[in-house]
Formats: structure tokens, C-alpha cells, sequence
């Protein structure tokens, strides 16, 4: 497993020498915001990952001690939209240090435009997982270019290169997205998830959003919120519901049994108890979700 905060001791280390003579020390708030840093990155900087393996974004508080190591980083990276509780914290924490740049993801341009002018789905106001949208991606990737450019100058044409190679991927990715999704009945494109994790995605692709069952992960709806939904889902005929990698099923199997539904899993990049958490971590995901999603909506009909 990968040190939370490998950069500690290079950091120290080009305080004590000369900051232009080490890579830039970039801190990602959690997996698919870390990928790709990493990827537009290469070996030109030193990417670390707050939330830990098996940490949930939603409920993560960094420690003093991730105080003090962020304070070294060049960079701080989050996704914004309120899923990083923690950052207005971290904001005052660092608003005396002159080093420390963030980059708020939440902030660039076309992801605001999606949030404001409606491209996308009204329901999802306040929803911050936009990371599932790979054409939202997209934009994240670019701005992180841009400001790892702006941060280090010299490195520039690597970063250039680096970003043109990955945004290639994500744009081969969401095509094979729209071609799945394209070659499929309306009926069969019902997605039910453990909690509210794909809206930006659903809008995207034209996939109807039946809900999840609860907003935040682990805290139980209602019985009779239960119930509703288990009506819901036997209206909608609909035969495969999604768990999460990192959460506990148990409400949503009994959900899927009810209403007679299989369970299989979606990732949300959020919990990465296992599997890869590099620079290709967001697209191999991804894809393992397409391939769920091709496998579950292509099968016949029961
Ligand atoms: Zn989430």
C-alpha cells in the first residue's frame, strides 16, 4: 500500500535545500482526483493521496499530522462540491503560506456551466461526484494541466504530452460509453444505486436515474422509505440493482429481494479497498464499470 504521505520527507528535504531542485509536491484529496494528477503528472511531480485506501471522501478528516504534510505540498487537488468537508480547514491552515497553491475542481469553468445552466439534471444540485461524468473528467484533467504548467514552468511540454495522451483515453472511454448506452432499449437503461453516486453520470448518457437508497452511504432509510422504493423498482421491472465496492449491501440486498432484483457492483472510485489506485486507477474503473453495465443490460430478459 502506498504511504498516505510519501512526500513528507522529500518536502523537508527541498525546505532544507532548494525548492526549484525537487519536483513539485502535489496532495490529491482522494482516488480518481489522484489518478489524474498522475497522469498529467508523469514522473515531473510527487503525487499523494489524502484519503487513505479503504477511506470513504465522505466522511475523511485529515489528521494534524496531514495538516502539516499538506502545508509542505506545492499543490492541494479536490473535486469541491462540498465533498471535501475538511476544506475550508485546510484553507485557513494555509492561507499564510505563500507555497501552497489549491486547485478546486468544483471551479472550472465547465464544470460550474453543467452545475448552473442545466446541461445537466436538476436533482443532482448539491451532488458532488461530477468525477463520474468522463467527459466532466475531461475538464478536471485540464485544469489540473493548466495549473501544473502555471506551477512548474520547465515541465510544461511533459505536462502538455502527458495530459493530450490521457484526455485521448477518457475521450475513447466516453465513446464507449455512448456506444453501449446507444445500442440500448430505454427499458433496460433503469440504474439503481446504494446512494446517490451517478446522477452527473446518468444525465450524461440519457440513463434513467430510479434513485438509491439512502444519500449517505450507511445511514438507513425508513421502513417505509423501504418500501417505497421496493415498489419503485418492481414498477420499473427492473431486474439488476448496484452495490458499491466499500460499502455494505445489506439493505439494498434486502431491497433487491423484495422486489426481485439481482445485486451486482458499481465503482465509485471513492473507497478503493482494492484494486489499482496509480495514474491509470480511473480509467481501469471505469472500464470495469462498463463492462458491468454492458454485461448486466445486454443479457436477456428474465
Ligand atoms: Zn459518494
Amino acid at each position: 500500500m502506498r504511504s498516505r504521505f510519501a512526500f513528507a520527507a522529500v518536502a523537508t528535504l527541498a525546505l532544507a535545500t532548494s525548492a526549484t531542485a525537487t519536483p513539485l509536491q502535489v496532495a490529491a484529496s482522494f482516488l480518481p482526483i489522484a489518478a489524474h494528477v498522475a497522469a498529467v503528472a508523469g514522473d515531473k511531480a510527487m503525487v499523494t493521496t489524502l484519503c487513505p485506501a479503504g477511506g470513504d471522501p465522505h466522511d475523511f478528516t485529515p489528521t494534524p499530522n496531514a495538516y502539516r504534510n499538506l502545508a509542505a505540498a506545492d499543490l492541494l487537488v479536490v473535486n469541491g462540491f462540498g465533498v471535501e468537508e475538511w476544506l475550508t480547514m485546510a484553507q485557513a491552515k494555509l492561507a499564510g503560506n505563500r507555497k501552497s497553491h489549491i486547485l478546486d475542481l468544483s471551479h472550472v469553468p465547465a464544470l460550474l456551466a453543467a452545475r448552473t445552466q442545466g446541461e445537466l439534471i436538476a436533482t443532482q444540485d448539491g451532488n458532488p461526484h461530477a468525477w463520474l461524468d468522463p467527459v466532466l473528467a475531461q475538464e478536471q484533467v485540464k485544469a489540473i494541466r493548466d495549473m501544473l504548467k502555471q506551477l512548474d514552468p520547465a515541465d510544461a511540454p511533459a505536462f502538455e504530452a502527458n495530459a493530450a495522451a490521457y484526455l485521448a483515453q477518457l475521450a475513447a472511454l466516453d465513446a464507449d460509453f455512448r456506444a453501449l448506452f446507444a445500442s440500448l432499449p430505454a427499458s433496460r437503461k433503469e440504474l439503481f444505486t446504494l446512494h446517490d453516486a451517478f446522477p452527473w453520470f446518468a444525465s450524461r448518457y440519457g440513463l434513467h436515474y430510479l434513485g438509491c437508497v439512502d444519500t449517505f452511504p450507511e445511514r438507513d432509510p425508513g421502513p417505509q422509505r423501504i418500501a417505497a422504493l421496493i415498489g419503485k423498482l418492481r414498477a420499473a421491472h427492473v431486474g439488476t440493482v448496484f452495490a458499491e465496492s466499500g460499502y455494505s449491501p445489506k439493505l439494498l440486498n434486502q431491497i433487491a429481494t423484495e422486489s426481485g432484483a439481482v445485486v451486482t457492483e458499481l465503482d465509485t472510485l471513492e473507497v478503493a479497498e482494492e484494486g489499482p489506485v496509480g495514474a491509470d486507477a480511473y480509467l481501469i474503473r471505469m472500464r470495469a464499470n462498463l463492462e458491468t453495465l454492458r454485461k448486466v443490460w445486454t443479457m436477456p430478459s428474465k
